[in-house]
C-alpha cells in the first residue's frame, strides 16, 4: 500500500514562509506584496478562481487589488490598464483571467503583460526564459507536480518519467521541469500508441488529460509516483484522472484529487508573487 502525498499539509508549510516574509517586510517598514486580478464580465469559472487568490491574499497578509471589468470593455482600453499596472511600482503580479469576451484578442492583451509581473509564467518571454533554462516565472501547476514530486524525498534524476498530455500550461511545463531535475522523460498524448506498455516503465508518472478516473493500476508501475493533475467536475464533484484507490495499492506514492495538485497551485503563486516583489521593489 502506497503512501498519499498530502497537497494541503505541503501547503501549509509554504503559507507558513510567507507569513513570515510579509512579517518581515512589515518589521522592515516596507510595503507588502500587491497582487493585482482582473476579471471581464461575470464568468463563474474566472470569479471562483479569483475569488479564491484573493481570499489567499488576505489570509496572508498580501494585498489583493481588483479590477472588475464590463464585458463590453474595449481591448484598448484592458491593453491601457495592463500598461498602467505594469508602470505602478505598488503593483508586484498581474493575473488576468482568461477567458476574455471574444472580441478581445486573447493572446494579444496576455502578451502585454510585462514578464517581470506575469507570476504564472504564461507570457510568451517567461515561456522562452524557462524552456532557455534561465531564471523565469513556471506555470504553477506545472510547479506544483514537481514540488509534490520533490516533496516524497525520492531521487528524480536518473528516473523514467513519463506525462501523459502536452499542454503548453501542464504538460510540457512539466517535462521540462522533469528533464531540468534530469530524468529521462516521455511525453504521451491522444495519437500515442501503446499508451499502458509506455505508462507501464514509469518510475514517475505525471497525469494531465481531463480524462477523468482512465488510469488504473494496469498503467502503473509497482512503487512508482503517481502525480494526478487532472480535475474534472463529474456529477458535480471535482474528479482526477486517476483511479486513486486502485493507484494506491500498486504506486509507492500518490497524489488526491482534490488535496493534490490542485491545493498547491494558489499558494505557489502567492510565492511567485513575493519573488517578483523582491525584484520590483529593490
Ligand atoms: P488540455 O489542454 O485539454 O490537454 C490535455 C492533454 O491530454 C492533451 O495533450 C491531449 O493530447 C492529452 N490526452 C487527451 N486524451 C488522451 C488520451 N486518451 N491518452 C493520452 N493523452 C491524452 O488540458 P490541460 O489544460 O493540460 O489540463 C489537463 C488536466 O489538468 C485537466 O483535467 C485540467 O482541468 C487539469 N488542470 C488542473 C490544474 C490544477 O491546479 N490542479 C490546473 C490546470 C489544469 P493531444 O495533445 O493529442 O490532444
Amino acid at each position: 500500500m502506497g503512501e498519499i502525498i498530502n497537497g494541503k499539509e505541503f501547503a501549509k508549510s509554504l503559507k507558513s514562509d510567507i507569513r513570515k516574509f510579509v512579517e518581515d517586510k512589515k518589521g522592515e517598514g516596507i510595503r507588502v506584496p500587491c497582487l493585482a486580478t482582473i476579471t471581464i464580465g461575470e464568468d463563474g469559472g474566472s470569479m471562483y478562481y479569483v475569488n479564491n487568490q484573493i481570499k489567499l491574499c488576505k489570509d496572508l497578509g498580501l494585498e489583493p487589488k481588483h479590477f472588475s471589468l464590463d464585458e463590453s470593455i474595449k481591448e484598448e482600453e484592458l491593453i491601457g490598464l495592463i500598461e498602467n499596472l505594469n508602470e505602478d511600482r505598488e503593483i508586484d503580479g498581474i493575473m488576468l483571467q482568461l477567458p476574455l469576451p471574444k472580441h478581445i484578442d486573447e493572446k494579444l492583451v496576455s502578451s502585454k503583460i510585462s514578464y517581470k509581473k506575469d507570476i504564472d509564467g504564461l507570457t510568451d518571454i517567461n515561456l522562452g526564459k524557462f524552456y532557455k533554462g534561465e531564471k523565469a516565472f513556471v506555470p504553477c501547476t506545472a510547479r506544483s507536480a514537481i514540488e509534490l514530486i520533490k516533496s516524497t524525498g525520492v531521487k528524480i534524476e536518473g528516473k523514467r518519467a513519463v506525462v501523459l498530455g502536452r499542454s503548453n500550461i501542464v504538460g510540457k511545463p512539466v517535462a521540462q521541469l522533469l528533464m531540468n531535475e534530469n530524468a529521462t522523460v516521455t511525453i504521451c498524448h491522444s495519437r500515442t500508441n501503446d499508451l499502458k506498455e509506455i505508462c507501464k516503465e514509469a518510475d514517475i508518472l505525471v497525469v494531465a488529460m481531463g480524462k477523468p478516473q482512465s488510469i488504473g493500476r494496469d498503467y502503473i508501475k509497482e512503487k512508482a509516483i503517481v502525480i494526478d493533475v487532472g480535475t474534472s467536475s463529474v456529477n458535480g464533484k471535482i474528479t482526477g484522472d486517476v483511479i486513486f484507490d486502485e493507484a494506491i495499492e500498486v504506486a509507492s506514492f500518490v497524489t488526491p484529487v482534490p488535496g493534490g495538485v490542485g491545493a498547491v497551485t494558489t499558494t505557489l503563486l502567492m510565492k511567485n508573487l513575493c519573488e517578483a516583489f523582491e525584484e520590483n521593489v529593490y
